[in-house]
C-alpha cells in the first residue's frame, strides 16, 4: 500500500519482500519507521528530512517472539511492552528490569528493539542487554540475507552498519543456562530520563564459583560495550563481596565515557565500578550464589 503525505512517499508493505523492495525501488533518502519513537521526533524537530518512509509495523511475520533450547529469536517489531510481557522474562529477568525503566508507558509501547538497535545509540539501555547475551541480528535486502553479530553491527554514537536499502528482521540471542541470574540496572539524574551509565550483567554460580559471567555497559563509551575486563576478572572466582567488588573496579579499564545528556564523563568514570558491583550483586543473589 502506497499513499503520499505531502511530496514524501509512504509506503507500509505487509510482507518483508515488498518491504525490501520499497527500499530497493526508492529514489533519494528513505527511512525505515517501526514504532516511531525515535523517527516522529527526528521528523518533528527536522533532524531528518527523508523523501520516503517504509513503515514496517504492519507486517505480521516481524511480529513475536520464539524460544527454541538455548536461543530466542525477538522479531524486529517486538516493543518493550511485549517482551516485558513474555515469560523469557521471568526467566532472564534483565529484560524485565531493562523495559521497566526504558522511557516511558508510550515509549515502551510502542518502541521496538530493532529499532533501538537500529538507533545504535550509546545511550540506549536494552543494548548492553543484548550485548550480553551475544546477540545477532538478521538483515534482510533485495539483494538477499546475511546475519551480524551486535558487537560488529553498531559502529559508533549513532552509526551502525545497517546498508542504505536493508532491513532488520530478527534479533537471536543466546539464553544463560537456566540456574543462572541476571539484571539490568540503570542510574539517571531524573527519574525515568536517558542513563547516566546502566550496567547488564548474567552470573552462573557453580560449586560456590562464578562462571559464564557476561558483563554489558550502556552511555559509557562511543557505543553501547561489553566490560571483559570485568568479565576476565570474575570467572572462576570464589563466590564472595570481595571478588565482587575487585572485578567491578577492572570496569575502569573498559570504559571511556563522554560528557552526554546524562551526565558528565568525569561522573560516569566514577560511577561505573559502583554501578557494576551492584548489578553483580543482584544478579549474584538471583543465582542463588550465597553472599
Ligand atoms: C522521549 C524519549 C525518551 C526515551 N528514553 C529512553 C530511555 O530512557 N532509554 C532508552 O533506552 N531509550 C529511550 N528512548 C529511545 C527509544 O528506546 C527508542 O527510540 C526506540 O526504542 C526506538 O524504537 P522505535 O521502534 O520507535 O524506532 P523508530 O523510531 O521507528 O526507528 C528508529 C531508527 O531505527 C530505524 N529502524 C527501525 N526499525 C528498523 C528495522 N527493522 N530495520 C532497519 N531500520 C529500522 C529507523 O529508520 C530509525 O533510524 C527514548 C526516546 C524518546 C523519544
Amino acid at each position: 500500500m502506497t499513499a503520499a503525505a505531502g511530496e514524501r512517499a509512504y509506503h507500509r508493505p505487509e510482507t518483508v519482500a515488498e518491504a525490501c523492495r520499497n527500499l530497493a525501488d526508492a529514489e533519494g533518502q528513505t527511512m525505515v519507521v517501526a514504532g516511531g519513537q525515535t523517527v516522529m521526533l527526528m521528523l518533528r524537530e527536522g533532524i531528518v528530512d527523508p523523501d520516503a518512509l517504509v513503515d514496517v509495523s504492519a507486517i505480521p511475520a516481524l511480529g513475536g517472539v520464539s524460544v527454541d533450547d538455548g536461543t530466542a529469536t525477538f522479531g524486529a517489531t517486538t516493543t518493550y511492552a511485549d517482551l516485558a510481557a513474555h515469560d523469557l522474562s521471568e526467566r532472564v529477568t534483565m529484560f524485565e528490569d531493562a523495559c521497566a525503566v526504558v522511557g516511558d508507558r508510550q515509549i515502551r509501547n510502542a518502541g521496538t528493539l530493532a529499532g533501538a538497535v537500529c538507533y545504535g545509540v550509546a545511550a540506549l539501555d536494552i543494548l548492553s542487554v543484548l550485548l550480553c547475551l551475544d546477540a545477532t541480528l538478521a538483515i534482510e535486502s533485495a539483494d538477499g540475507h546475511r546475519t551480524q553479530a551486535l558487537d560488529d553491527f553498531l559502529r559508533g554514537d549513532g552509526e551502525t552498519d545497517l546498508g542504505r536499502a536493508e532491513l532488520v528482521t530478527g534479533i537471536d540471542v543466546t539464553l544463560p543456562p537456566s540456574d543462572a541470574g541476571s539484571a539490568y540496572i540503570k542510574h539517571s539524574s531524573v527519574e525515568a530520563g536517558w542513563p547516566t551509565v546502566g550496567v547488564a550483567a548474567t552470573v552462573t554460580v557453580d560449586d560456590g564459583e562464578f562462571t559464564d559471567v557476561s558483563v554489558g555497559l550502556t552511555a559509557v563509551a562511543d557505543r553501547p560495550i561489553r566490560a571483559p575486563s570485568v568479565e576476565d576478572a570474575l570467572d572462576g572466582a570464589a563466590v564472595s563481596e570481595d571478588a565482587l567488588a575487585t572485578a567491578a573496579g577492572a570496569a575502569s579499564e573498559d570504559i571511556d565515557p563522554s560528557d552526554d545528556r546524562g551526565g558528565s564523563a568525569r561522573y560516569k568514570r566514577a560511577l561505573t565500578p559502583t554501578l557494576v558491583e551492584r548489578t553483580l550483586e543482584t544478579a549474584t543473589r538471583r543465582a542463588g550464589g550465597a553472599l
